[in-house]
């Protein structure tokens, strides 16, 4: 497939505005200009665009929520907060395309008639603040950003927004109340930030990569764009992978590409021709899979079919060698510290859990421990303010479902069976 999303990275200019429209950058930005607000939102919602972060929500109905509503400024934020362990996927546009992102913010900003947008950017990627900030200036320098962007009457301003390395930033209220100002936790939905979001004003929050994806619809058109990957949510997807595997990177495929392909085809296999064990498919609160979920198209309605998700697309691979305890123990560690403490469920429950993982772990596990684990997730789930609950207790049991021999082993036996350190 051609690649549109990382387009010229290889290129060491790829980040300068002078080579970014050497390859046609900034064209899609005035093209949209000509077009009515409505009739781009309209192209968003016949492409078929869903919401790259995790969530897979239609962007065109989040975008069509947040244009019907009155009130005015609206803002448009960029969430760049890539926490997720395993996902890497929006650090090429960040660091190496980031004038696709500006393009796509300024489209989007006049869909959306809103005047102010910012990029609230992970805390560990301070490189990827100075190429923004220096691509901004650049757009700026140009007139794609600013009060008459490309003389066309349309105003938009943009900056940076670093968040300081708390995981539920990326949630999108999360992030917002760490935008002004407060302390980054989750607010109650509903009201929905597309009508009461940042200062209570209509705010949209998109991914970087589904704002990357908003040149090439407005380029290319809905009907061209819904032809790529699977026609339920098609377009061009960017897949981290990582862990056991021979290549691990961050590739441009289409939706709806196998999870087989994906290892094999492209990322080299599994490291050192080895027995795959296990799939993490879509980032850490992804439910695990057994090595014949491999046949699974990568896209947001086939996955949780088979009992996991898409996620973020950062694709976790574990060969025969890897100690399926350790893993959702080591998860679990990172649930425990990112949890924002704000419900009980989840701050109390994600500890507790953290804990009998690591004795069973450990060689100290106790005879109920897996109904144990299974019985505080089921008491998790649903019943807290935003996913990471539910993310930690369908990982836990996605491990126990899959991998129920391993963890009674390691309780029988007091030992591993792959791993020769305990
Ligand atoms: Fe905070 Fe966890 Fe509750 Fe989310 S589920 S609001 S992270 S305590």
């Amino acid at each position: 497939m051609e690649k549109f999303l990382l387009k010229n990275i290889e290129n060491p200019d790829s980040a300068s505005l002078e080579e970014y429209q050497r390859v046609g950058g900034y064209k899609s930005l005035n093209k949209a200009l000509q077009l009515e607000p409505s009739d781009i939102i309209a192209q968003v919602k016949a492409a078929g665009l869903r919401g790259r972060g995790g969530a897979g929500f239609p962007t065109g109905m989040k975008w069509d929520f947040a244009s019907r509503d009155v009130k005015f400024p609206k803002y448009l934020i960029c969430n760049a907060d890539e926490g997720e362990p395993g996902t890497f996927k929006d650090r090429p546009i960040l660091e190496k395309n980031p004038h696709l992102l500006i393009e796509g913010m300024a489209i989007s900003a006049h869909a959306l008639k809103s005047d102010r947008g910012y990029i609230y950017l992970r805390g560990e990627y301070p490189y990827a603040r100075v190429v923004l900030e220096k691509a901004i200036e650049e757009a700026y320098a140009k007139g794609y950003l600013g009060d008459n962007i490309a003389g066309k009457g349309s105003g938009f301003h943009l900056s940076v927004h670093q968040g300081a390395g708390a995981y539920i930033c990326g949630e999108e209220t999360a992030l917002i109340e760490s935008i002004e100002g407060w302390r980054g936790q989750p607010r109650i939905k509903p009201p929905f930030p597309v009508n009461v979001g940042a200062w209570g004003m209509p705010t949209v929050v998109n991914n970087v990569e589904t704002l990357a994806n908003i040149p090439l619809i407005v380029a290319i058109g809905a009907e061209k764009y819904s032809a790529i990957g699977n026609p339920e949510c098609p377009g061009p997807k960017l897949f981290s992978v990582s862990c056991c595997v021979e290549t691990p990177g961050v590739y441009e495929l289409p939706m709806g590409i196998t999870l087989k392909e994906i290892i094999y085809d492209h990322a080299g296999g599994v490291r050192g021709g080895r027995k795959l064990k296990a799939v993490i498919p879509g980032g850490i609160s992804a439910p695990v899979l057994p090595p014949d979920g491999v046949d699974c198209p990568m896209d947001f309605v086939n996955l949780p079919k088979r009992g996991s998700m898409l996620g973020s697309g950062a694709v976790m691979v574990f060969d025969d060698t890897v100690c399926m305890v350790k893993v959702c123990w080591r998860a679990m560690s990172f649930f425990e510290h990112e949890s924002c403490g704000k419900c009980t469920p989840c701050r109390e429950g994600t500890g507790w859990m953290r804990n009998i993982l690591k004795r069973i772990e450990g060689g100290f596990g106790r005879d109920n421990d897996i109904e144990l684990l299974q019985d505080i997730s089921l008491s998790i789930i649903g019943k807290t303010f935003c996913p990471l609950g539910d993310g930690a207790a369908g990982v836990v049991l996605g491990f126990i479902k899959n991998f129920s021999d391993e963890f009674r082993y390691h309780i029988t036996n007091k030992k591993c069976m792959v791993s020769k350190d305990l």
